[in-house]
C-alpha cells in the first residue's frame, strides 16, 4: 500500500493524531477567556478525527467549522459528531491549511493543534489572520524547545525536520510581530505525549502489521513511529508542544 494509505490507516483509529488532551484544551479554553455566552464561531484548522473540534463545540456550545485536508479523517469526525448529537454544530470541510476556503473576518476563534507545522508556524499565524475578526483569538500548538540549550544530536535532528522550531520567546516575538498580543502559554505536559497520543498508537502496531504482513512500507512506517516514540521518551526534557493564546489586534482584514 501507498505510505499516505498506510498512514491513515494507522491513525484514523484513534481520539487524536497528535499529543494533547481534553484538560489541557479545556485549559487553553480558560486562558482564552472563552465562555458559552457569546454564541462562538470557531475555526479548527487540521482538526485530524476531531479531538479539539469535538471537544468545542460541546463544552462551549459553539459552531465549528473543522477541516483536514483528509477526507477519511473528515469522515470519522463526522461518525463522531453523529455519535455525540452534535453534528448540527459542526461543519466539516475537506481542505488545504495553505488556501482555505474561509471569508474575512469570519471567525471570533482559530484553533489547531498539532498541525501548523505542515504550512508552518509563520506563514499559518500571518496567512489564518485575515479570517479573524479583529479581537478575534488564536489558539495554537506548536513544537517548541523547553530549555535554551539542548543536545546536539537533538538540535540537528529537529532543525532537518522542521528548522521553525524555536523557544516560546521566539514563537511569541513572531505572534507580536505579526500584531497578535499574546494573553497565554502553556507547555502540554508528558501525559499528553505518552498516554494520550503514543501508548494507543504502540497498541494498534500488531494488529497494524498482521494485517499488512508482507508490505516493505507498512512495517517502514511502524518503525519510524517507534523512532519518534523513542525520541520522546529520550529527549523530552528539551521539547514539547507549546499552546499559544493570542489575540488579533489588526483592525479589519
Ligand atoms: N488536530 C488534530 C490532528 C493533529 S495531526 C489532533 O490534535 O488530534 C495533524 C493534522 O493535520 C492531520 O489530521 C493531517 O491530516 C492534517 N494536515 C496535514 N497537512 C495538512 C494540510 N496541508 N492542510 C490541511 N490539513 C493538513
Amino acid at each position: 500500500m501507498e505510505d499516505l494509505e498506510l498512514l491513515i490507516e494507522l491513525h484514523r483509529p484513534h481520539d487524536r493524531q497528535g499529543p494533547g488532551g481534553i484538560a489541557e484544551t479545556n485549559k487553553a479554553i480558560q486562558l482564552a477567556g472563552l465562555d458559552q455566552s457569546s454564541n462562538l464561531n470557531i475555526a479548527d484548522i487540521g482538526c485530524g478525527t476531531g479531538a479539539s473540534a469535538l471537544q468545542l463545540a460541546s463544552t462551549l456550545n459553539a459552531h465549528v467549522t473543522a477541516i483536514d485536508f483528509l477526507p477519511e479523517f473528515i469522515d470519522t469526525l463526522k461518525q463522531r459528531a453523529n455519535d455525540l448529537g452534535i453534528a448540527d454544530q459542526i461543519k466539516p470541510m475537506v481542505g488545504p491549511m495553505e488556501d482555505l476556503p474561509f471569508k474575512e473576518g469570519e471567525f471570533d476563534v482559530i484553533w489547531s493543534e498539532g498541525a501548523i507545522y505542515n504550512m508552518g508556524f509563520e506563514k499559518g499565524v500571518k496567512e489564518w489572520q485575515r479570517f479573524l475578526k479583529p479581537s478575534g483569538l488564536l489558539v495554537v500548538s506548536e513544537i517548541t524547545w523547553l530549555t535554551d540549550k539542548r543536545p546536539e544530536a537533538l538540535d540537528t535532528f529537529w532543525n532537518s525536520q522542521y528548522p521553525e522550531i524555536g523557544t516560546a520567546s521566539e514563537k511569541m516575538a513572531i505572534l507580536e510581530k505579526a500584531n497578535y498580543s499574546p494573553l497565554g502559554y502553556f507547555t502540554l505536559p508528558e501525559h499528553c505525549w505518552l498516554e494520550n497520543y503514543y501508548e494507543p498508537l504502540q497498541k494498534s502496531f500488531a494488529d497494524f502489521l498482521a494485517s499488512h504482513a508482507d508490505d516493505k512500507n507498512a512495517g517502514a512506517l511502524v518503525q519510524a513511529e517507534k523512532e519518534e516514540i523513542a525520541l520522546y521518551q529520550r529527549y523530552k526534557a528539551y521539547y514539547s508542544y507549546g499552546v499559544y493564546i493570542a489575540k488579533n489586534l489588526e483592525e479589519s482584514a
